[in-house]
């Protein structure tokens, strides 16, 4: 639809009264200046966590159908305030769940998928000028019952609604200024970057930088809608463009430095070296629905061999309970598990196509005298695995050795 414009506040955004009313300010200045607008909104911040608290004190596993329901009200409050909000300005608003918004997942509860976008009513009350003020995080299964979409939902909500009523802009108004070459709580002069591509966005997404839910990600880059990451606190902010990679475009070489402390990393010592066992150790892993990141295979002496793995460290006692159960079938002699240590890594579409960067964070760790104990690259990353106790000074020393906190010497492409 022209002039759409699909804006998506999150929980500290909406966290009081006084902060709805001023969203609702901005949002209905801004449908005076002639937009067509939904608004996406999470729960209040806080909301969700407690609900959450109050489903655990009944029981240590509630049902995720259940869960679903219970945590889906949070937005359902938030947006009706703001809708109300609205009104209370004189706005034609209309607050809309899931449901009312035409919301199709699949049904794998508390992580569902986006399957369909139903546009007919909320694209009719969009002709009426209507601001409609979307329960972000939610959607309905074939049978009706209430879905949501992961932690962090509401951004995927945001986007995917964009994509499917042909957005002109998708806004993320956010606590923070945009995205940051580091985290500025650990590295003071860490700078916003302009403009990040949706590749090295997916990255950071995935080493732990929680601005925005990676699958919102995911669908922006898939149907190239560019997304602007901004603070709804300052007016004047002009946040982070996050859209696709431009051929012309240059490139710092380094975009971001990251750091992940709740990694653990578990060694299954001894297994028997032969066809299968890989596979029969990851399968087992992989059925209980955890992701591992890392991997390594030590060379192997006399018909065996250990193998390291990084995962979250939430999973980590889950993923020893696996391999104590498979013991005998992998001839497993010793499991080693080690929950200090830390991932750091560093991002930049710029490493395509020049090299020497995994050598110079190597060289730069190696200066500290930080050991590291793992490492591991993508196209536009190298992640190292390191002791958690020298994190901090490793993101630190890694920011200064790229010059992250300089506005970027931008660096042409080889073409
Ligand atoms: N309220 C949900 C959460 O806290 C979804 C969201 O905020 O995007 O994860
Ligand atoms: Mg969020």
């Amino acid at each position: 639809m022209e002039n759409l414009i699909v804006l998506k506040y999150g929980g500290t955004s909406v966290g009081t009264l006084d902060r709805i009313k001023n969203v609702a300010e901005k949002v209905a200045k801004l449908h005076r200046s002639g937009k067509n607008i939904v608004v996406v909104v999470s729960a209040m911040a806080g909301e969700t966590d407690k609900l959450l608290g109050m489903a655990e004190k009944l029981i240590d596993k509630p049902a995720r159908r259940e869960i679903d329901l219970l945590l889906s009200s949070g937005e359902r409050i938030s947006c009706a305030l703001l809708s109300i909000a609205l009104q209370a300005l004189g706005c034609p608003a209309e607050a809309m769940t899931g449901r009312q918004i035409g919301m199709h997942t699949d049904d794998a509860h508390t992580r569902a998928r986006i399957i369909h976008i139903d546009t007919t009513k909320t694209l009719k009350k969009l002709k009426e000028n209507k601001i409609l003020v979307v329960a972000g995080f939610q959607g309905i299964n074939e049978d009706g019952d209430v879905t949501t979409l992961g932690r962090g939902g509401s951004d995927t909500s945001a986007v995917a609604l964009a994509v499917a009523l042909k957005a002109e802009q998708c806004e993320i108004l956010t606590d923070v200024d945009g995205v940051f070459t580091a985290d500025p709580n650990i590295v003071p002069n860490a700078r916003k970057l302009d403009m990040v591509s949706f590749d090295e966005m997916l990255e950071m997404a995935s080493l732990g930088a929680k601005v925005l839910q990676i699958r919102c990600v995911e669908f922006a880059k898939k149907y190239n809608m560019p997304l602007l990451v901004r603070s709804s606190f300052e007016d004047q902010s002009k946040g982070t463009l996050i859209c696709k990679e431009n051929k012309d475009m240059e490139q710092p070489i380094v975009s971001g430095v990251m750091r992940d402390d709740k990694q653990a990393k578990i060694t299954v010592k001894g297994v028997v070296d032969k066809p299968g066992i890989a596979s029969e150790i990851f399968t087992a892993l992989g059925n209980a629905g955890l992701s591992v990141d890392m991997i390594i295979q030590n060379i192997s002496a006399e018909g065996h061999t250990d193998i390291s793995f990084t995962l979250a460290s939430v999973d980590c006692d889950e993923a020893i309970a696996i391999m104590e159960a498979i013991t005998d079938k992998i001839g497993l002699k010793e499991i080693l598990v080690d929950r200090k240590i830390s991932k750091i890594s560093i991002v930049g579409a710029g490493m395509r196509s020049h090299s020497g960067v995994a050598a110079k964070m190597f060289q730069t760790l190696s200066a500290e005298k930080i050991n590291i104990l793992m490492i591991s690259t993508s196209e536009i990353k190298v992640s190292c695995i390191i002791e958690q106790k020298h994190s901090k000074l490793a993101v630190q020393q890694l920011h200064s050795a790229f010059n992250l906190e300089k506005k970027p010497r931008r660096i042409t492409k080889k073409q």
